[in-house]
């Protein structure tokens, strides 16, 4: 056992593992990346991160640097839950929900709880959390909250970032501070610190001040938007300002989290739901278009596309029995809506019209085992994910781009005309609502053509996206693998600003490098893995 994996065994008061299989079983998450630690700590509390912090900074001071990788489920589609050096596993003891307030809905987290197991014990107070992402049941609140994950239901309430109200957080030294919006006063206390935080607070302040006409190119014309730092909301026109919207969504860049506050929303389980098949895209984007501009929005509009159910027919036909029939329509839209108040009958009635204008056909249900049946065609995609022809597997690469919705229709066009031109199969299915799409091609990664298909892919992809007015990732973050393009997203100046950021939270370069900040294609290159499975997850899929 290295002399790092002693110390920190002797000093911290949960596992540290150095064992060849705890290392395999870590160096691989839900990317097409491979990277292995070099020894994995399971914290039992704050003061484990905290002194593994202190003491990789402790080694950087001395020229030597450790890398610590936070991880909480390991699905990170993009290899953000991965490093060479310390990883930092959450859910094995931090895992608790340290407390809850039915009344006002707030709740107090560990990072590693699971986020299926919070949005149980939510619903049973009549609560819920609406920006759970589609792996919500194997994944952890942390890992969400580093991710700013979003999903079906963010069209309505948005992403993961506002409902955290404030955050505990282990610097890169070792220092713990608590995050939340400050007013005034309370930010020239934090001005006047002689610590790593005052002098955190100061750079940031400056760096903002220094930068404000460039930080205005940070608001793109996409409805979410997951690539790079979250500046926007740091400072207020009134002067207060806030750390927290930032670290959300850095993963595991700029601080290690221990303590999530959040807000929940009251769930209501009675909804109304449709199901639309569409001739075209264009009349898909029509309706979505339409239905975007009703007075409230619906809780969803999901997508998924004529390819896609061709293939769940192929390889899982009774997913789709009994509710879309052959010959395939080229879109379906489920469209959903769940508002408590009396508001919403005349926007059900209203949507309705929009649907039988676009739509070839439809079906409305408000039981909730119909709706369940309905819903089935769009978590169809799952069986997409899971299957393998021959040694093809659905890679995810190209999973997350994000347009200004009214480019929906260009965007499926862009990329029907580029899977075709490589001669690759393709199924979409995601967030039409929000002008989000997920995609993942069948190609076998073992292949040095294959390999080189998939960068070519990405450079097409990205291109396409932003030639639209789009964003790289509008959920899944920045990772490592869409971290190359993050400068062709903002420019050179923004891009310049998450360097400083990066600087001040991380002078040494310890907290998860790789991710986000300074990747080119030439890094990420000789990560690739030589195979491509989904066994990890299954590990942590609930078991009855
Ligand atoms: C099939 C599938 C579907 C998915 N669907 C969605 C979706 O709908 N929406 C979506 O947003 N994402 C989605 N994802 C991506 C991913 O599952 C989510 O972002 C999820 O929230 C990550 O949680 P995790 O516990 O697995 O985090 P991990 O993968 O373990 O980590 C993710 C990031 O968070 C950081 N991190 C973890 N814990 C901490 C901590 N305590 N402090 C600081 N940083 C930390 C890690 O370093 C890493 O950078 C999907 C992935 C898969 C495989």
């Amino acid at each position: 056992m290295s002399k790092v994996a002693h110390y920190l065994q002797e000093h911290l008061l949960g596992e540290v593992m150095t064992s060849a299989d705890a290392r395999n079983y870590f160096a691989t998450d839900g990317s097409i990346f491979t990277i292995t630690p070099s020894l994995i700590v399971y914290p039992r509390n704050e003061n484990d991160v905290r002194k593994a912090a202190r003491f990789t900074w402790q080694l950087a001071e001395r020229g030597r640097i450790i890398p610590i990788t936070p991880r909480g489920s390991g699905t990170d589609h993009g290899g953000a839950a991965l490093g060479n050096g310390i990883m930092l596993v959450f859910p094995a003891h931090m895992n608790r929900i340290v407390e809850l307030d039915p009344k006002n809905g707030i709740v107090v987290v560990e990072p590693g709880l699971n986020y299926g197991r919070l949005q149980q014990t939510l619903h049973t107070h009549e609560r819920f959390l609406p920006p759970f992402p589609a792996s919500y049941e194997y994944s952890t609140i942390g890992g969400a909250v580093a991710n700013n994950a979003a999903g079906e239901k963010s069209l309505k309430y948005g992403t993961t970032r506002g409902y955290v109200k404030s955050l505990r957080v282990v610097l890169a030294n070792g220092e713990v501070v608590e995050t939340l919006r400050l007013n005034k006063r309370d930010l020239n206390k934090k001005l006047g610190l002689n610590t790593f935080e005052g002098e955190i607070y100061r750079a940031v302040d400056a760096l903002l001040e220094e930068n404000r006409q460039h930080l205005e190119k940070l608001d793109m014309a996409v409805t979410k938007n997951a690539a790079g730092y979250s500046l926007a909301d740091v400072k207020r026109q009134d002067g207060s300002f806030d750390l927290t919207p930032l670290i959300v969504g850095s993963q595991g860049t700029l601080g290690i989290i221990t303590e999530i506050t959040m807000e929940t929303e009251v769930y209501n389980p009675t909804k109304d739901l449709f199901l639309a098949e569409f001739d075209s895209i264009e009349n898909a984007e029509k309706a979505v278009l339409a239905l975007r501009d009703l007075p409230y929005l619906p809780s969803a509009i999901e997508m998924v596309d004529g390819q896609l159910l061709e293939l769940v027919d192929r390889i899982n036909p009774n997913q789709l029995k009994g509710i879309v029939t052959k010959p395939f329509p080229k879109a379906v839209l489920l469209v959903e809506f769940d508002d408590v108040d009396r508001q919403r009958k005349k926007l059900v009635k209203r949507a309705q019209k929009i649907i039988e204008d676009y739509a070839a056909h439809h079906e409305y249900e408000t039981d909730p085992a119909a709706q369940a049946r309905l819903w089935k065609v769009r978590h169809a995609a799952s069986s997409v994910l899971s299957h393998s022809e021959g040694r093809l597997k659905a890679i995810p690469v190209i999973d997350d781009g994000v347009v200004p919705p009214e480019k929906l229709a260009e965007f499926v066009t862009g990329v029907y005309k580029l899977f075709a031109s490589l001669q690759l199969q393709i199924a979409i299915w995601g967030h039409a609502g929000d002008g989000n799409l997920h995609m993942q091609p069948f190609l076998d990664i073992a292949q040095i053509g294959d390999r080189q298909k998939a960068f070519r892919l990405m450079d097409e992809y990205y291109k396409l996206v932003l030639s639209l007015g789009g964003s790289t990732s509008g959920e899944h973050g920045d990772s490592r693998l869409r971290a190359p393009y993050l400068q062709q997203v903002y420019g050179p100046e923004i891009y310049a600003v998450f360097q400083k950021i990066k600087q001040i939270f991380d002078p040494y370069g310890t907290l998860n490098p790789g991710v986000k900040i300074g990747v080119t294609l030439g890094d990420i290159k000789p990560l690739l893995r030589t195979e491509y499975t989904l066994r990890h997850f299954y590990d942590h899929m609930p078991r009855s």
